[in-house]
């Protein structure tokens, strides 16, 4: 039975890395729900490939119309999971990767245990090390001011309290270990 793989933690956790490794693996059969988000596109974006850009009026369009499993504001900007995507992709015999911050993977996995549709879930948190070393790995990229560090460490923190809503913890020590681990509970479910 195809599955939703929903794989959340903290920025910096190397979910990208994760997740375009998960990709090359034919045996996971593996296809990304694009969301749809209100912020700009960055430069090496693709619209319809990364997400579906959109306007803050089409988005709350579409929240009226209930076409959301779950969506966020995150950063001043919205977030949504498409329904549509989940659904097509369901269809299509896929596994279908959700990738969101806790907040929406949270409200994810309420709304589908709400449904009793827990079955057609796999949730993983992907773990830092420690603090320090994601403190680390974010320095290291680069790309964030001091400010936006300490915000990034004070969400990651509160990420990590909800760790225990997700069926699987993968604490991301060595990437290719965890990369394994990953592979082996989307394969035995
Ligand atoms: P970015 O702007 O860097 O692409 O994404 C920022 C954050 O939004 C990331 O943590 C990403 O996982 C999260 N995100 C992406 N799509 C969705 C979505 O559909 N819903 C929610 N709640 N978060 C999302």
């Amino acid at each position: 039975m195809s599955k939703i793989i929903l794989i959340a933690g903290p920025s910096g956790v190397g979910k990208g890395t994760i997740e375009k490794e998960l990709f090359k693996d034919p045996a996971l059969n593996l296809s990304f729900s694009i969301s749809a988000t209100t912020r700009p596109k960055r430069v090496n974006e693709i619209e319809g490939e990364h997400y579906f850009f959109v306007s803050k009026e089409k988005f709350e369009k579409l929240i009226e119309e209930n076409a959301f499993l779950e969506y966020n504001k995150h950063f001043d900007n919205y977030y949504g999971t498409l329904m549509s995507e989940i659904e097509t992709k369901l269809n299509q015999n896929k596994n279908v990767l959700v990738e969101v911050e806790t907040n929406g993977a949270v409200n994810i996995i309420n709304k589908l245990k709400k449904e009793k549709k827990e079955n057609i879930l796999i949730s993983i948190f992907i773990d830092p090390p420690s603090l320090k070393e994601l403190e680390r790995r974010i320095r290291k990229r680069n790309t964030d001011t001091e400010y936006q560090i300490k915000k990034r460490l004070k969400r990651a923190k509160e990420e990590m309290l909800c760790k225990s809503y997700f069926q699987y913890i993968v604490k991301n020590d060595n990437i290719d270990i965890t990369i394994d681990k990953i592979k082996s509970i989307i394969v035995d479910k």
